[in-house]
């Protein structure tokens, strides 16, 4: 999953998780950089810690 953010300098899109533009090499935006990546894997962390509580928690409905 890549997400897109359009380049302030050249306005073509470019993949978010860069830091700098493909195009035009111009630096992107924070967000887009290792902040941005950083809280996308702490989401993605979090989505899967939940994921695995429900399992855990339907296996010790089911197994009781
Ligand atoms: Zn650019």
């Amino acid at each position: 999953m890549t997400l897109l953010q359009e380049c302030p300098a050249c306005g073509r899109p470019t993949p978010e998780e860069n830091l700098r533009c493909i195009y035009c090499g111009e630096r992107l935006p924070v967000q887009g950089g290792v902040l941005g990546s950083f809280r996308f894997g702490v989401g993605r962390a979090f989505f899967l810690a939940a994921a695995i509580l429900l399992v855990l928690f339907f296996l010790w409905l089911y197994l009781r």
